[in-house]
């Protein structure tokens, strides 16, 4: 085995002995397995007075099995040697195999840098059994995503899923979506998306009533449609509840087997490692490339604060003003009723001894601090201006007595900031609680009413877990009520548009679901299969994140079957998860969600964050907030995962809580570059991440990142828009090769191998468990 580093298409100096092509028997000690008799089998065979501690067929056959890889990597050699005319190393033989065929490719030129490669027939560092069961395990686990993500219309990584899909025959072979863009017009294409001027921003299409009836079938909405006097349910596939836990707990037992946690930790030590060679030899060579851009630098680049809340999303300086203003030029509006008699602003501030001049920031006391780390009770009654639930009411609430007037405007003036700013984006959560049937049709009225929105903003619902609360305060019966408060008025809107337009149209400005709460709640984290289904949970306690996760997830499902069929815009799942508490939180996030917020415990968790790699999951990490309420900032791992190359971006949670200036997205990369040292690079990657996890509409990511965006490696990058240099969309992209290929290769074989080494004994490569990949059956 051998490291080397490959320039411009020639063998560097530096390069030592290159095994990878060499057939077994060269010096290199791991390719010993010569086709003669083998020099040296580590954990094979004791010392030599010993007796071998495994039957001689099966060294035979491992034998056999590596010569076949030996040959295989040979194979492979040759098809890179050949690919886009030069050598660049083990990354792109998968690439030239599974290619779909493009026109366009002529017009990609692979950047010249400094490569990394690992040579040698074992790269992986550990015992063949264990890169057979390790990669038996990974590959089902993104067979298990590919599956769920699917199924709910969300998107999953497509090279991942070109690799998953290569192993089972039958599926379709094209399905990436293509965009194609020629070239010559890509010059053309504005960076600044066109904004008509008069448009009605809540224009939206406006299909035909269904007439389906909605009903609930264990926890799951399900539509169904009278034909002759027969009810009949309209076949929208989902999960069952049944297969979920079955496949969860499939899931837990894998993160809990020991070689595949070394493996996946030898894994990751290595794409760290591999990342500061990377660096070492080619960060010259990046900053060249973004300073040769003309007019592009990271202030004019586009960025999405993909992880904000908007109750929080204004500093507390904002707030503040924003209070004063609005006490001095709106005294006497009634705001509120105080035990059923109207109350004015004036009179709320008189009743607690209040006036404009008192009020400071230090007395409106929102700010987090060193009081409430691992305090979530404490940093959630900062949500309280002055500690007064009355002032959040008032100001930071939709649902009030003046149905959120000042809430709307306060809202739109952190929207203008952000027009102004004029790159910056964010995706706002608001909050449905499930308490009440009407709360969806009281903040779309908030938002159609006040007009609320903006080019720069995209809303996601944060659901809150607070069924406990409901239930002690006798609001609702059972974890049924719940759901239906959240999911009925959506199956019935979308049913018929006309029955409520305006949340109709606020619906299209909505990308997705969001759940919330503090993680480290005790709970059971694993779900037991006799599970009671929501209308018999009618327990105090509150169901676990799993559940919650769980029917957020399969309605989604149903739901967004039936609005694609209507032509109308589809939901994406993006819970807080692994913020605290269980790890299994991630466990459900993997298989849920089309991405997650904070994914802090990912650290703790070599498999999972291995798998969090492969699938291309991106994380909106927040270390500011995570500093002030769960881990230190100088612990918080996103230097690591970022060099390792998971996805992440930088997103502030809550700036009302945890940032001091009016830009609190530029605050919170500020203070990650000085205290990781981040490069330019390392910056305009993470912005570039923010709107790839973004739920803002395809064309306008077109404007920003560049019309072919979503084609993979240097192809889908434009460095005119996003300034990030191609050697690292390359570096990227070549890594993730090489990772996926070391994993299904390994499979591939040992499918071929099973075959043939069944007639001298019982297969030893086989699944560890029965592959159920048929959809769920209703
Ligand atoms: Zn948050």
């Amino acid at each position: 085995m051998s490291i080397r580093g490959v320039q411009d298409g020639s063998r560097s100096p530096m390069m030592i002995t290159d095994s990878f092509f060499d057939d077994g028997g060269s010096e290199s000690p791991t390719s010993a397995v010569g086709a003669e008799a083998p020099r040296e089998l580590p954990n094979e065979l004791s010392a030599p007075y010993e007796v071998p501690q495994f039957p001689i067929e099966q060294i035979e056959k491992k034998l056999l099995i590596q010569r076949q890889l030996n040959v295989k990597a040979a194979e492979c050699g040759q098809s890179v040697r050949s690919f886009a005319g030069s050598e660049v190393g083990g990354a792109l033989e998968e690439a030239a195999r599974f290619r779909i065929p493009d026109d366009d490719e002529v017009d990609v030129v692979l950047p010249h840098f400094q490569r990394v490669a690992i040579s040698g027939e074992d790269t992986s560092g550990v015992p063949l059994e264990d890169l057979q069961q390790a990669s038996s395990y990974l590959v089902q686990a993104l067979e298990i995503r590919k599956r769920y993500m699917e199924m709910s219309q969300q998107s999953y990584a497509t090279i991942t899923a070109r690799f998953v899909r290569n192993m089972d025959a039958d599926a379709p072979q094209n399905h990436t979506p293509t965009v194609k863009v020629p070239k010559s017009h890509i010059a053309d294409h504005i960076v600044h998306p066109p904004f008509k001027e008069n448009k009605d921003p809540w224009e939206c299409p406006n299909p035909d009533a269904k007439g389906y009836t909605i009903k609930s079938d264990r926890g799951v909405f399900n539509l169904y449609r009278q034909e002759g006097g027969v009810e009949s349910r309209v076949p929208y596939e989902y999960i069952t509840l049944t297969q979920y836990i079955q496949d969860m707990n499939t899931m837990c037992n894998m993160i809990a087997d020991g070689p595949l946690k070394s493996f996946c930790y030898r894994r990751l030590s290595y794409l760290s490692s591999k990342f500061q060679l990377h660096v070492l030899l080619n960060e010259l060579r990046e900053l060249a490339s973004q300073k040769a851009v003309p007019h592009r630098d990271f202030y004019n680049i586009r960025k999405v604060d993909t992880h904000i809340h908007a109750a929080s999303c204004m500093n507390q300086k904002h707030l503040l003003r924003f209070i004063k203003k609005t006490l001095k030029n709106h005294a006497d509006e009634v705001v509120t009723l105080h035990k059923g008699t109207p109350m004015t602003l004036k009179a709320v501030f008189q009743s607690m001894n209040l006036s404009t001049y008192d009020l400071t920031v230090d007395m409106l006391d929102v700010h987090a601090d060193r009081n409430t780390f691992h305090r979530f009770d404490k940093f959630n009654a900062k949500y309280n201006p002055i500690g007064e639930s009355r002032l959040r009411e008032v100001f930071l609430k939709t649902d009030n007595y003046m149905n959120g007037k000042y809430f709307a405007r306060i809202i739109k003036e952190v929207a203008f900031d952000l027009e102004e700013s004029k790159y910056q984006n964010a995706e706002l959560r608001l909050s449905i609680y499930g308490k009440s049937p009407t709360e969806w049709a009281k903040l779309a009225r908030w938002a159609i009413q006040y007009d609320v929105h903006s080019n720069n903003v995209r809303w996601l619902i944060q659901i809150p877990r607070l069924y406990d609360i409901f239930k002690s305060n006798k609001i609702m019966n059972n974890f049924q009520e719940f759901l239906s408060n959240i999911f009925q008025p959506l199956f019935e809107v979308t049913n018929d548009p006309n029955s409520n337009t305006d949340l109709h149209k606020f619906l299209t400005h909505v990308v997705g679901f969001d759940s919330v709460d503090d993680e480290s709640k005790p709970e059971n984290p694993i779900l037991d299969p006799d599970v009671k289904i929501p209308e018999e949970w009618d327990d105090e306690e509150n169901p676990p994140y799993a559940y919650y996760l769980y029917y957020m997830y399969a309605n989604m499902t149903v739901l967004n079957h039936f609005r694609k069929e209507q032509g109308l815009n589809t939901f994406v799942l993006r819970p807080h998860c692994g913020e605290a508490g269980p790890v299994q939180h991630l466990v459900c996030g993997f298989m849920l969600a089309e991405n997650i917020s904070h994914g802090l415990l990912l650290r703790k968790v070599p498999v999972l964050q291995y798998l969090y790699y492969l699938a291309q999951i991106y994380i909106a990490m927040s270390p500011l907030s995570n500093n002030s309420l769960f881990l230190n900032y100088h612990r918080n791992p996103l230097p690591e995962f970022l060099a390792r190359g998971l996805c992440i971006t930088l997103s502030t949670d809550d700036p009302l809580q945890f940032h001091f200036t009016k830009e609190p997205l530029m605050e919170e990369y500020s203070i990650a570059a000085q205290v990781w040292k981040l490069s330019s690079c390392d910056m305009c990657e993470l912005a570039r991440n923010s709107v790839l996890m973004s739920g803002f509409p395809h064309e306008m990511k077109q404007y920003w990142l560049g019309p072919n965006y979503m084609k993979e490696g240097v192809a889908g990058n434009d460095i005119t828009r996003t300034n990030v240099p191609d050697i690292r969309i390359s570096f990227r992209y070549e890594t993730l090769l090489d990772e996926l290929t070391n994993i299904f290769k390994i499979q591939q074989c040992a499918t071929i191998f099973s075959t043939e080494v069944t007639s001298l004994s019982p297969p030893i490569f086989k699944w560890p468990f029965a592959l159920d990949v048929a959809a769920a059956q209703h």
